[in-house]
């Protein structure tokens, strides 16, 4: 076949946890569903620990198109790259990634070794140079932004909400002020709702400019992919819709994942995972002694740092909550010494399982497992919402605080316990979520859960939408 006639993706992540997860499940499912070429450009760092703790190499084998390539994140390996200092990442992709991400699409180094040249970027929103290195080098680029569409809203109207006055955040702002300039969702967000980027009093700050101005680039990309599904969103994308007409919704991607590969292959694919932790999997044997529906699943994703104040508050509360509960607690994701008080370690043995990284989607499918607390990171709302398991949300940053207000003023699946942690409160939600609003909350749940499923089956809107980005991929070829 003539090389040039055939499309070539790249697919370039911010290269963390819930980034990569969700990239990955795109490059798979087109290797799953075209002959398109699909290169998946990862860190070295990220890469390294993909290839220590998942069998990811031996899944994409099988798919003789696609191609990992790795490309330095500029920072070194002892970095802990969590969400508090996320801005040195933003500054080291700026400085070191950017120029050599330039270098390496103008030099055609992928196109070597029989692949055709990239007929296509699809880059994380939040890299948002990639535009320009595709403008440059007349290859069209697609942005994927990873975290929830009504985020990407919020952001997108930043500029009125500095207008109106809302931001930047003084000594007298009223957190719980509903704010009217965030269009189709008026009566919604507050302004502690916001991206926790926006909680700033200086407009110069690095970590808010990155993302604004990222967010208002958007436009300027040939088109925009969101990992939600229309039923989910709706306000939110009718009104990016009107700045970005060619939107593809097309999640949740890993039930999209699920429904496309096992339907063709009978398997089931959430057995590959793409953890950059080694997953202990004791716990799931451990769930299988635990009745239905029974246990509490606790889990503040991989960018999440607890002091060590919060830490206690949270398992003081669940503790006293008296429900079972299986809590992966990251490693050093606390700050602190780690003297546990004894009533915490009795409380555990009777009660609670504690791993340091869970096989999160396999969990969240356990029949035992009732409820999740959780930070709101957007794969693990879209995780829960697929399994119709109702959430207690602590949001910690980023989208996050904007998830947790849907959560628990839109969806009506779960509480948002947001900007408060104390032990009184986490028994208190944790026996609303597993007691006494169970019944109300599994009700929403359930049909939220529904909904997902709809959109990821055959004439679904996120299974429509993905064929019409395949469709589209096909049609991109070289402009020479
Ligand atoms: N995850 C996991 N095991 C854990 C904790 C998290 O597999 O013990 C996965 C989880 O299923 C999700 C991702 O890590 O896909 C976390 O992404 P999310 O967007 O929820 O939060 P982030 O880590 O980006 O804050």
């Amino acid at each position: 076949m003539d090389q040039r006639s055939s499309s070539h993706v790249l697919i370039f992540p911010f290269p963390v946890q819930g980034h990569v997860n969700c990239m990955l499940r795109l490059a798979e499912l087109l290797c799953h569903e075209s002959s398109i070429h699909v290169t998946f450009l990862n860190s070295e760092f990220a890469h390294q620990r993909l290839l220590r703790y998942t069998d990811l190499h031996l899944r994409f084998s099988s798919y003789p198109n696609f191609y990992f390539r790795t490309i330095s994140d500029g920072l070194p390996a002892d970095h802990p790259r969590t969400g508090d200092r996320v801005v040195d990442l933003f500054n080291s992709i700026n400085a070191v990634t950017k120029p050599r991400f330039r270098e390496m699409l103008s030099s055609g180094s992928l196109q070597s070794s029989g692949r055709p040249p990239v007929t296509c970027i699809i880059a994380d929103g939040i890299m948002c140079f990639a535009i320009d290195v595709g403008n440059e080098l007349r290859i069209p680029t697609i942005l994927f932004r990873t975290f929830s569409a009504s985020c990407f809203w919020a952001f997108f109207c930043v500029p009125k909400l500095i207008e109106s006055g809302d931001l930047p955040l003084n000594g007298e702002s009223d957190m719980d002020k509903l704010l009217e300039n965030v269009e189709g969702m008026e009566n919604v967000l507050r302004l502690r709702d916001l991206p926790s980027f926006c909680r700033t009093t200086d407009l110069s700050d690095r970590g808010f400019l990155s993302v604004i101005l990222a967010t208002l680039r958007t436009t300027r990309a040939n088109g925009l992919i969101l990992n939600t599904f229309e039923d989910l969103e709706e306000s939110a994308l009718a009104q990016i819709r009107k700045h970005i007409p060619n939107l593809y919704t097309i999640g949740p991607l890993h039930a999209h994942l699920r429904a496309r590969v096992s339907s063709s292959r009978g398997e089931l694919p959430w057995r590959s995972s793409s953890s950059l932790w080694e997953e202990d999997r004791s716990c799931m044997a451990w769930l299988d002694e635990q009745p239905l529906k029974s246990v509490v699943y606790v889990s503040f994703g991989s960018m999440t740092v607890l002091t060590r104040n919060q830490f206690l508050e949270f398992w003081h509360g669940i503790v006293n909550s008296g429900k079972a509960f299986l809590w992966a607690i990251r490693p050093n994701s606390v700050i602190g010494d780690d003297n546990i008080p004894a009533e915490l370690i009795e409380g555990t043995r009777k009660k609670g399982y504690m791993v340091g990284w869970a096989p999160q989607e396999e969990v969240l499918v356990h029949p035992a497992v009732g409820g999740f607390l959780t930070h709101s990171g957007w794969n693990s709302t879209l995780e829960s919402i697929c399994e119709g398991l109702p959430m207690i949300c602590w949001p910690f940053y980023a989208d996050q605080q904007v998830n947790s207000r849907l959560v628990g003023a839109v969806w009506k699946n779960g509480v948002d316990m947001k900007d408060t942690c104390d032990r009184i409160t986490v028994e208190k939600m944790v026996k609303e979520l597993m007691e006494v609003r169970r019944d109300e909350f599994t009700k929403c749940s359930n049909r939220m859960a529904k909904l997902a499923r709809k959109a990821v089956t055959q004439h679904g809107s996120s299974y429509s939408n993905l064929d019409r980005l395949v469709e589209d991929l096909k049609k991109m070829k070289l402009q020479l």
